[in-house]
């Protein structure tokens, strides 16, 4: 994911992200960083008042989660090895979805130039894509941005059609990672040019040779 980033976004990520793996029976709160999100008996089912550190902005509780990132990323185990208690049963790298969100924190920082890219074409996201957790905000449509670039998603939904090749009604996944890359270029070329410059230079045709559980 990183090998072929250009220097000026790599020597950021390597100083200041960093990613963590929580096993089965442990929940994103064990991270000390992210202690507070961690559920109490007396927020059991509670999302208000004190208890709102608990969940998310959409209602979800933190413990629930297989993935959390700010600048370290942490995914659940079963996820990472795509073990059967692996929620999305092997049909997404969570791991890359959280740290492209760590990548967005502390590469894209607070350079205009790239979050112009990103709003441009988020802003516009109903012309080109369909609906889906990745349209939630530029936050989750960078990440999913991302598992489409490396094709590491086979969750159409998800990814609101970013990873679906062709017309988006057949529902067919980008059967490689290359054709992925150019379905993205073809239909958002403002989101490619973003995301093929932080991860490959501009080199499109370096693959990232990643998988969903295949490391
Ligand atoms: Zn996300």
């Amino acid at each position: 994911m990183l090998r072929f980033m250009p220097m000026s976004f790599y020597s950021k990520v390597s100083e200041k992200a960093s990613m963590g793996v929580v096993a089965a029976d442990q929940v994103i709160g064990d991270f000390p960083e992210y202690a507070s999100t961690k559920d109490t008996p007396k927020c059991n089912g509670i999302c208000t008042g004190g208890c709102g550190r608990t969940c998310t902005t959409t209602g979800r509780k933190y413990d629930s989660l297989v993935g959390y990132s700010k600048d370290r990323a942490v995914v659940k185990e079963s996820n990472l090895l795509c073990t059967p208690g692996d929620p999305y049963n092997g049909k997404l790298n969570v791991l890359m979805h959280e740290f492209a969100h760590a990548i967005h924190l502390v590469a894209l920082g607070t350079d205009f130039r790239w979050h112009r890219l990103l709003d441009e074409s988020y802003l516009t996201w109903g012309e080109r894509w369909g609906t889906g957790y990745a349209t939630s905000d530029q936050k989750e449509f960078f990440a999913e941005a991302t598992t489409s670039y490396f094709r590491t998603s086979t969750l159409g939904p998800e990814a609101a059609e970013m990873n679906l090749c062709g017309d988006p009604r057949n529902n067919t996944i980008c059967p490689d990672e290359f054709s992925s890359r150019e379905n993205l270029k073809t239909k958002d070329p403002t989101l490619f040019r973003l995301v093929d410059h932080l991860y490959s230079g501009g080199r499109t045709f370096l693959q990232g040779r990643i998988g969903i559980c295949d490391w």
